[in-house]
């Protein structure tokens, strides 16, 4: 099975009510936890890739491990997208690639730190559009600014700045009727990487979780019941992978993520693709780290990197179970681009 298109991987996902996990990847070993773990449960998958992870692959590595991706495990959707791209020119690099879709974050300026005005990220969402859409592929845009920096990419907002540049559903409609984006990146008050929350409690100093603004998901839903949302962010940095970091010699204090309670909300409100990095992160460094401090003796990097493969397995399985993806792999025939393209027409 070639690469699908992730439009389908989405409508498909609405169809039947559930989500679909999108998992970043930068080698050889995530790649396969994630095909495992979607073999394992029978779940269509999106895999994608920043920028940050094209340059650390030097791209044609990562095209080719998606390659034997799909030839060894012909039965699973799965899609490859790009994530965050910055410019026209970047969607245009991984389409040539063979990515089927692209997300064209307009929120930031190409330099991925700075606002956007919202006329600047329509005309770029848009042109990326006019440019993937007569090939087949799918595009994800972005409305609203997310708090944090992942890869050198955001705009490093404060908790309060953060407030002030959630997406505006009415604003959230226009974007999506003038551009014409398959799905839309929502700000809601996530942010990426493991420190989800500035909050602290005044009186002990605790770190409290962060505060989302799913009315906003409800109103964009209520809104465009047809339009597919993608929260980003949206690790749940799960305690128990922090705290096995901490123990063998890691220094993560004050870590928090999205609750899977509150993205299943989202799930039943028109989210459809959820991005999940810095999980992974955590449960693969967590394992190496586990390895240094209990066998300083190993020096085979197998004697790592199989322990630190099997824990970001035990991740994708335990998302792609929760977003409700799983079971759902041989539910539909999947599209070429070449198919899909008529539908765009
Ligand atoms: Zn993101």
């Amino acid at each position: 099975m070639p690469l699908v298109p992730m439009r389908q991987i989405l409508d498909e996902a609405a169809k039947g009510g559930y989500g679909v996990g999108a998992f970043n990847v930068n080698n050889m070993e995530q790649i396969q936890a994630i095909m495992q773990a979607a073999n394992d449960t029978n779940s269509p998958v999106i895999i994608q890739a920043s920028r940050g992870a094209l340059k650390y692959s030097k791209m044609i590595y990562l095209k080719k491990l998606m390659e034997a991706a799909v030839e060894e495990y012909p039965h699973i959707p799965v899609a490859l997208h790009l994530d965050h791209g910055n410019s026209v020119e970047t969607c245009k690099m991984a389409i040539d690639l063979g990515f089927t879709s692209v997300m064209m974050d307009g929120s930031l300026a190409e330099d991925g730190k700075t606002p956007n005005s919202y006329e600047k990220n329509v005309e770029v969402t848009r042109a990326v559009v006019e440019l993937a859409h007569p090939l087949g592929v799918t595009v994800e845009g972005e409305l609203g600014c997310l708090g944090g920096i992942e890869d050198g990419h955001g705009a490093g907002l404060s908790d309060e700045a953060v407030k002030d540049h959630l997406t505006d559903p009415a604003q959230a409609e226009d974007f999506v009727k003038q551009t014409g984006v398959d799905a839309l990146a929502v700000a809601i008050g996530t942010s990426h990487g493991a420190y989800k929350s500035g909050r602290k409690d005044p009186k002990t100093g605790e770190v409290l979780p962060p505060t989302l603004a799913m009315d906003r998901i409800h109103e964009i839903h209520k809104r465009m019941p047809h339009c597919h949302m993608v929260m980003h962010g949206s690790s749940s940095v799960p305690q128990e992978l922090v705290d096995i970091i901490n123990k063998y010699g890691g220094k993560m204090p004050g870590t928090f993520g999205i609750p899977i309670e509150q993205i299943q909300d989202g799930i039943k409100h028109g989210v459809r693709k959820i991005n999940v990095d810095t999980d992974s992160r955590l449960a693969i460094t967590g394992a190496i780290r586990k390895v240094f401090a209990e066998q300083p003796e190993k020096f085979d990097p197998r004697d790592y990197l199989k322990p630190a493969r099997e824990a970001a397995y035990q991740v994708y399985l335990a998302r792609m179970k929760a977003f409700g993806q799983a079971g759902h792999a041989g539910d539909y025939k999947p599209m070429t681009l070449d198919e899909i393209k008529t539908i765009y027409r």
